[in-house]
């Protein structure tokens, strides 16, 4: 269990209260008042908020303050035991970061796992762990039952915990001692919040079963087989592990609440490109680095889904980017598919936007939760599956058949709708039942087509003559014969309280007389003038209760057994509307799978209309994506910054960029903010882009598959990890020169920068040898060291690098002078090297004092003629570079 505080809340009345210690720690934490109480002839702390604020302050204390929450309820006690009234209290849950269920403050748009890490023995000296060392990985989100396992590396777990990006992540109790941990060290360094648990002694039924019967599939990974790369395999030892200690924490924490789960899809890192945590940071893919939250982001700018079920895929899409061709041209058909039919888009963006969050309210149902609200919005949600259904068919049939290439179109459209159950069956069942449902918008409305009115329930669902006061009912009384039945009574019952009112009022002549109720006076008779009350008193049925001004009230026994059996009959719907809720939950429990997979086909329906939206609007194309390994992209744009030059009227500048295996690395110079890093970073964004099926910004672009984007840009400090900048700057260099593959995107820019010049320039050569000769992956370097082109050989005629460098190309990036001396960034990629950096230029620019320029202008005219003299600095240095890459391996 965490070390955090768990204040108690406890219902009290209308409140909620801590007390004790807690109470202070929660009225500091929540700023509600402190104050005392006597127990047990002690004055202690006690702090409470009411119970309707429970949101807002569980909000505040679990997502805000990282603290869990013991929520405790009150059960009355039960007379039949024995007892004697009064309440039983108990917790019944502990709320924590991961384990929200349905609470409001849930963010729609974002997974909120729980993920736990299990390195495959504990047995070994955390000194014998190599970064080989297996390590399981068990994640869920329990607000929709998403649930994954996935066997990797303690070197691939910091990139993992960056993609899951979990909520929580829990370890083994042990590791709470010992910080140098690798594994705590990785989840607290990644800044991910970490809680303990201890594992199950003896392991769980469901690890059990998983490990064996993973190969039954659930919807999940049916689904998953063809769309995300999960493969229904047998678990390793160190995930079924991780499933133990995910599910032993849930329990320990969800208690009362505890769902029940499923096999967990298991998902494989082959099929998947990864993308190392640095790059997923760097390049902005899920957050923005200025501004924080999405603001900025990659997401935020590629983002047209309408469903908050897409948005969520679409982001787990973004962070894990497929490295199947054909998964990506599956997806990249329907994005074409959608993109050549802007009125079915339109239309289906409009029906979308009615649905709910389906994946969520089966979740809630499957946990005993969810509402009559949650009922009808399910239903809406399924009738809009089936209008989607009906005007894909519609379009189809528009179209007609015979054009083979359209009918070639028409495939991955209709192997999508074929995926999908019919579950009209459900919907009507849920329509029938429910009283209060808007109907659900349907296309035909939109176009004007003539709808039959859905009939009017014959159910008074408010009546004021009802002595309990406005009942809404919230099932339609033809749900079953007993409703029916109930509600017939109820109408003769109301109506024979009119005619004894009207007899009433008659007999006595007392026209003012109402029968009414009231929680004070019970069953009564109203007298609105009291001087007709006079005839009333003597007789004998009526009892005088009270008197007014100018009214009064009696007993009359005929009223008040007909009132009685009023409020029976009123208490006997309610009674058998709750028995047909539990009949509804029930059958939405029992179609969970196919509800669960209809979900996520339309989920994957929202992600590719929002693709084709996108390619429209920002003008993208379709890339080939192959199995080979060039890179080839014309007129490339950076989406995001494209995007931000627009917002303030400026245009951007294409480039081309082109690998192929003779020519895999380049090397970019130019002068400062001259857009080399821009370059760079689109690069990597349009094949992360391709693999995620996404058309991108481009006039055209064929990609072969990329297994791993890496990435060193944007050098930041990281004091807070006591590293400095070129620690980090070499940390991450290292580990990209350690794993990057032949089938590899290497992003690298200013390597070396943080140190002498002598230093930096013998790094970036040695870093740059090493992608050429060992790793033999695609890679952009950017370099301020001009040098370093002399020591690869550039050859100013073809520049292209010498000898065992000639598959390297040189690129650069420069200033345009206009007249007055002042100059303009060009933004445009040439080949060739750029050997003046423009710095003093910048630095004017930037408004540097006058005379300090000047100085430093005289300063760098007598260095320059220095190292003039120095004739034949840059042959050595060719010959130093030749002589090394004769020399390595
Ligand atoms: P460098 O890495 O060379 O210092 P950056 O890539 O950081 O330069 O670019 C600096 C600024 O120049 C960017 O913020 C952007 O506003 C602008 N920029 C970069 N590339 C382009 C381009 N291709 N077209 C138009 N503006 C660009």
């Amino acid at each position: 269990m965490n070390s955090e505080i768990e204040p108690p809340t406890t219902p009290v009345g209308q409140f909620y209260e801590s007390y004790f210690d807690q109470a202070a720690e929660v009225s500091r934490l929540l700023n509600i008042k402190l104050t005392k109480k006597t127990w047990s002839g002690q004055r202690i702390h006690m702090c409470g908020f009411p119970l309707m604020h429970l949101n807002k302050y569980l909000k505040m204390l679990v997502q805000e303050h990282s603290r869990f929450v013991a929520m405790c309820e009150e059960f009355p006690r039960n007379p039949a035991l024995g007892a004697k009234g009064g309440f039983d209290r108990r917790v019944v849950r502990i709320v924590t970061p991961g384990t929200l269920i349905d609470e409001p403050f849930l963010n729609p748009y974002e997974n909120n796992y729980l993920l736990s890490v299990v390195p495959a023995s504990t047995e070994l000296s955390l000194r014998e762990w190599p970064p080989s060392f297996s390590v399981g990985l068990a994640w869920i989100d329990v607000s929709t039952g998403e649930f994954y396992t996935k066997s990797t590396t303690l070197a691939g777990l910091r990139d993992e915990l960056v993609r899951v990006s979990p909520k929580e992540v829990i370890l083994d109790a042990r590791f709470s001692e010992d910080d140098s941990n690798p594994v705590r060290r990785a989840a607290s360094e990644e800044g991910c919040f970490v809680s303990y648990s201890t594992p199950p002694e003896t392991p769980s039924a469901l690890a059990d079963s998983t490990a064996t019967t993973q190969a039954s599939p659930d919807d999940v990974t049916a689904d998953a087989e063809l769309l995300d790369g999960l493969l229904p395999v047998p678990l390793a030892g160190e995930e079924t592990a991780a499933v133990e200690l995910l599910t032993a924490f849930m329990h320990a924490n969800l208690m009362d609440h505890m769902p029940s789960l499923s096999s967990p899809a298991r998902e494989v890192t082959c099929g998947r490109m990864q993308i190392d945590t640095h790059t997923v940071k760097a390049l902005e893919l899920r957050e923005g680095m200025r501004e924080g939250g999405t603001t900025g982001s990659l997401l935020s700018v590629i983002k047209r889904t309408v469903t908050s079920s897409g948005t969520r895929l679409l982001t787990r899409w973004l962070c894990s980017p497929s490295t199947s061709v054909s998964e990506i041209n599956a997806r990249q058909s329907l994005v074409a598919f959608f993109y050549t039919r802007p009125f079915l888009r339109q239309d289906l963006v409009q029906v979308l936007r009615e649905s709910d969050d389906a994946t969520r309210i089966v979740q809630k149902f499957l946990l005993g939760r969810g509402s009559f609200s949650d009922l009808s919005a399910l239903c809406t949600t399924v009738e809009t599956w089936s209008s989607i259904k009906e005007r894909i068919l519609t379009e189809r049939k528009m179209e007609g058949e015979g054009d083979s290439l359209a009918d070639a179109q028409w495939t991955s459209v209709e192997a999508l709708m074929d995926r999908m159950s019919d579950l009209s069956d459900l919907a009507a069942r849920i329509s029938m039942a429910l009283a209060q449902r808007e109907d659900a918008i349907r296309i035909g409305d939109e176009m004007g087509e003539e709808l039959p009115s859905s009939e009017p329930s014959p159910a008074q669902l408010r009546d004021p003559r009802n002595p309990l006061g406005l009942v809404e009912w919230t099932i339609k009384p033809e749900y079953s014969q007993q409703l029916m039945r109930l509600h017939d009574t109820l109408q003769t019952l109301l109506s024979d309280r009119d005619k004894l009112e009207q007899r009433l009022q008659a007999e006595y002549n007392v026209p003012s007389l109402t029968l009414r109720a009231s929680p004070g006076q019970g069953m009564h008779v109203h007298i609105g003038r009291k001087r007709e009350a006079a005839k009333l008193r003597d007789a004998k049925d009526f009892v005088p209760l009270s008197e007014s001004g100018s009214t009064c009230t009696l007993f009359n026994r005929e009223w008040s057994r007909l009132a009685g059996q009023i409020s029976e009959t009123t208490l006997a719907i309610s009674t058998a509307e709750k028995e047909a809720f539990e009949q509804l939950r029930a059958e939405v429990v029992a179609r969970s799978s196919d509800l669960r997979r209809n979900a996520r086909i339309i989920d994957e329906l929202d992600v590719t209309l929002s693709f084709a939206d996108l390619a429209v609007e920002m003008r993208f194309v379709r890339p080939t994506v192959t199995d080979g390994t060039s890179y080839h992209v014309v007129n490339g744009r950076h989406p995001t910054v494209e995007l931000g030059l627009l917002t303030s009227g400026r245009g951007f500048t294409p480039n081309t960029v082109t690998f192929t295996p003779d020519s895999p690395l380049h090397v970019i110079t130019g002068p400062n903010m001259a857009g080399k890093s821009t370059l760079l970073r689109q690069t990597a964004l349009i094949a992360i882009l391709a693999q995620t099926g996404s058309f991108v910004p481009a006039d055209h672009a064929e990609i072969g598959v990329v297994d791993r984007v890496f990435s060193r840009v944007g050098a930041k400090d990281d004091l807070f990890r006591d590293r400095s900048t070129f620690m980090v700057e070499m940390l991450e260099a290292g580990d990209i020169l350690r794993r990057a593959t032949p089938r590899s995107l290497v992003i690298m820019d200013e390597v070396g920068r943080g140190t002498t010049v002598e230093d930096g320039l013998a790094i970036a050569f040695a870093t740059v040898h090493h992608l050429l000769s060992v790793n033999g992956c695609r890679a952009m370097f950017a370099t301020h060291f001009h040098e370093l082109a002399d020591m690869l050989g550039h050859d100013p005629a073809t520049h292209r690098g010498e000898g065992p460098f000639s598959p390297i190309a040189f690129f650069c990036t420069d200033v345009d002078e206009i007249e007055n001396g002042d100059f303009t960034y060009s933004h445009r990629l040439s080949p060739g090297v750029n050997r003046d950096s423009h710095g003093l230029k910048v630095a004017q620019l930037a408004g540097m004092p006058g005379p300090a320029v000047s100085v430093a202008r005289s300063a760098l005219a007598w260095l320059k003629e220095r190292s003039a003299q120095r004739v034949g600095r840059g042959v050595e240095l060719h010959a130093l570079g030749q002589s090394l890459a004769f020399d390595s391996p």
